[in-house]
């Protein structure tokens, strides 16, 4: 039977979500890879075990997380199930809909149709009355955004979440969405986005300043570039690493050479400042006052331990800052 560690809650630093009552710890865990079928299920316990030993309040989700899509809600509730069921109130379980989850015309993209039979079936899979926060998972170009945004607001209303945020959104879609939440009084606090040292495109699309300028949270994905950003592929292509055995959404031919060479500046740039690289990427983004909290991945539990790491080290200075971006610099 598994107790939550006792001290759980004294190394995490936990930050409010834009203007809102809901903190999120400063890393939260992500069940997009190493939650499906072909995964072994102890060493799931254990990742999740681990993130919550550790002050990780916050698991992340989508309907299609696995494979096969659902696998991931489907194994995260037993874990709820089994081992979490009293610890419900202390967890932040978000899900998302938007991408293609089932046959036919209303599997996919933002219609409340879509929408809404989605968040049924999550629940089910997760054995959950309501989830903590639910996302619209992309922009859709031919849903009207009004269409979408009430689906969420049914969401809320209906008590099967408590919170809605979107993913993916640019910053124009992202303030006319604000205008039509805000109207409907729907508690919309969160994006969730890409951002990392080798992705600025929440830079360049507006979805970082909007973020700013309406006081809403941004938790960032893939914080690591899906492990490129840490130690894993210095010397090569590891076989239990995600390109070594799951490449759907990295492979060795996204890897360049150009990219490479980089990494591995920026790693000895880590090592000599007495860091991992993982601590510089993840301290990097930790460091914007526009980042509430940063979505991890892990294969293994001690990867989840190294990136607690970076709550103990320093903000990264000016010149620091200067030097990543002259090594990264096209
Ligand atoms: P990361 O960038 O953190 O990559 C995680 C992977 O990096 C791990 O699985 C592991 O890969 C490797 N890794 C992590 N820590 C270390 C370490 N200390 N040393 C060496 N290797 C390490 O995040 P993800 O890409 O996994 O994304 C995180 C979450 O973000 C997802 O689970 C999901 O919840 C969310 N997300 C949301 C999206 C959206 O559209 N909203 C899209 C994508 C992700 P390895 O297998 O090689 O060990």
């Amino acid at each position: 039977m598994y107790q939550a560690d006792p001290n759980r809650y004294q190394e995490m630093e936990y930050r409010r979500t834009g203007h809102s009552g809901l903190m999120l710890p400063a890393l939260s865990f992500g069940l997009w890879h190493n939650f499906g079928e072909n995964n072994k299920f102890n060493n799931m316990q254990q990742l999740i075990f681990t993130a919550f030993d550790h002050g990780i309040t916050h698991f992340d989700l989508a309907n299609n997380y696995g494979p096969t899509p659902g696998a991931a809600e489907i194994n995260f509730g037993k874990i709820l199930h089994q081992d979490l069921k009293d610890y419900r109130d202390q967890l932040i379980i978000s899900t998302k809909a938007g991408y293609e989850m089932w046959d036919g015309p209303y599997g996919n993209w933002g219609s409340r149709k879509s929408l809404l039979s989605s968040l049924d079936q999550s629940l089910n899979r997760l054995q959950l009355d309501y989830v903590d926060i639910f996302y619209h998972h992309r922009m859709d170009p031919e849903t009207p955004l009004e269409e979408t945004m009430l689906a969420l607001a049914q969401a809320v209303k209906s008590g099967k979440a408590l919170y809605v945020g979107l993913s993916n959104y640019d910053g124009p879609t992202l303030q006319r969405a604000t205008e039509l939440l805000d109207d409907l009084k729907v508690p919309f606090i969160i994006n969730q986005n890409r951002y990392n040292l080798l992705d600025r495109t929440v830079e360049k699309n507006g979805l970082l300043s909007s973020v700013d300028d309406l006081q809403k949270g941004l938790i960032t994905f893939s914080p690591l570039a899906q492990g490129q950003l840490t130690n894993r592929y210095l010397d090569g292509i590891p076989a239990d690493s995600r390109i070594g055995h799951d490449p759907r959404f990295l492979n060795a031919k996204m890897l360049t050479s150009d990219k490479l060479a980089a990494i591995q500046k920026l790693n000895t740039m880590a090592v000599e400042h007495g860091i991992t690289l993982a601590e510089m990427s993840l301290k990097w983004l930790l460091q914007k006052p526009e980042v509430t909290s940063v979505l991890i991945g892990s294969s293994k539990p001690d990867q989840i331990i190294d990136n607690i790491g970076v709550l103990a080290i320093a903000d990264l200075t000016p010149v620091e800052l200067a030097e990543i971006d002259h090594i990264l610099a096209p």
